[in-house]
């Protein structure tokens, strides 16, 4: 799905576990996928199991000394079917005995997760996700100023291998993200912070799988803007804010210790990590998701889980931090989605008009998405000389 992968797969083998990430998507992905859905399932869903088709299909696959690894769930849309689906595709290509790992994201997550190295494995695959998500923000925020191209996405592939080699040795993450921000500030940038900043909402596979979204984010760099994205670690902290609730209501007074115990070393090791770069990112510190919720609460209730609600109260967070405008990303057909699309109209009429704009994909490539992201691109520029200084 993201760069995010690498980091899980070196606590994996942190604890003993030999691990890999997928190959990236690509048109073979698609075709597989394609092959193996009914065409009703969520874009995500055909990816994964394109991705994990392919890799079956290598010649050093070997099923007896394989598993997969699929987050499930059991909130309120598809993704809880989604390693069900695969698991019926991989008894149909004749691999019954390929297992997936498949974690629940709800109060058992932990517990679940525990399997692979106890609390350690939680612990390192957490950290990994908060390191990455600092170096994607300082890619987003360098790039698009560069005075030589390609510098900066070099410094981001040389660091992102090391987060991944630090994990993998229990090493000093700190140190190694202290390195990296001086060399993001060695770059050679022109005019830093100067373009209108477009804050992405949406579904989490799309807006963070390049080849999902057709790498929106160097798009929007190549029309003149700086692309700002919800962190995974947003996800992962919402999941724990959600079990701990139903923790809560169901009295399973063991699971609510573990998990109040997993955030409150969770949020230490953020902040840890976050310091590394403070006074060096314009996006620095992500609001507490009870405080996102409140945010999106005019237009959702905490009750109605999901990601809708995340990408609302995210978006004004952006508008906080002076965001000129909101895309909402996401499947075609996606619910959580749609839902942030019909609710971001309302919500842009309560926000001074500020130019929103809704891509959804199918792997079907949209020739028409260049002509709308550069009249989008206009708007900004548009809304940008209408805002009074300092607003
Ligand atoms: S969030 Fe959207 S794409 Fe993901 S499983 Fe739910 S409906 Fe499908």
């Amino acid at each position: 799905m993201t760069d995010h992968t690498l980091a899980i797969a070196a606590a994996f083998q942190a604890c003993g576990v030999e691990a890999e990430v997928l190959p990236d998507s690509d048109q073979e992905t698609l075709i597989l996928g394609r092959k193996l859905t009914s065409g009703k399932e969520c874009y995500p869903c055909t990816l994964t199991t394109g991705d994990m088709v392919k890799l079956t299909r290598r010649p050093d696959f070997d099923p007896r000394h394989a598993a997969f690894f699929m987050p499930s769930g059991t909130g309120p849309c598809r993704f809880g079917q989604y390693h069900r689906f695969h698991r019926l595709v991989l008894d149909e290509l004749g691999l019954p005995q390929v297992p997936i790992y498949a974690p629940d994201q709800s109060e058992t997550f932990y517990a679940e997760l525990g399997m692979v190295g106890g609390n350690d494995f939680a612990r390192l695959g957490w950290q990994g996700i908060v390191a990455v998500d600092l170096l994607e923000k300082k890619l987003r925020e360098t790039r698009p100023y560069e005075i030589i191209k390609g510098r900066t996405d070099k410094v981001y592939g040389h660091f992102l291998r090391r987060v991944a080699e630090t994990i993998a040795a229990r090493g000093d993450l700190p140190a190694l993200l202290t390195e990296a921000r001086r060399a993001f500030e060695q770059v050679p940038v022109a005019d830093p912070g100067s373009r209108p900043v477009i804050g992405l909402v949406g579904e989490i596979y799309t807006r963070a799988n390049k080849f999902s979204n057709e790498n929106v984010i160097l798009e929007i760099e190549t029309l003149g803007g700086e692309a700002w994205m919800p962190p995974i670690a947003e996800w992962i902290l919402y999941t724990n804010h959600t079990a701990i609730w139903r923790a809560r209501r169901l009295r399973k007074y063991s699971n609510l210790l573990e998990l109040l115990l997993t955030h409150r070393v969770q949020t230490r090791l953020e902040h840890e990590l976050e310091n590394t770069f403070r006074g060096a990112l314009r996006n620095f510190g992500e609001p507490s998701i009870s405080e996102t919720l409140k945010r999106a609460q005019p237009y959702l209730d905490p009750s109605f889980e999901g990601e809708a609600i995340l990408s609302i109260g995210k978006a004004t967070d952006y508008l906080l931090k002076g965001a000129s405008g909101l895309i909402n990303i996401m499947p075609f057909t996606c619910m959580p989605g749609t839902i942030v699309n019909a609710l971001l109209k309302r919500y842009r009429e309560d926000h001074r008009n500020i130019p929103f704009l809704n891509l959804s994909y199918d792997g079907q490539e949209q020739t028409n998405t260049r002509t709308r992201l550069e009249a989008f691109m206009y708007q900004v520029e548009q809304y940008r000389r209408r805002q009074p200084l300092g607003a």
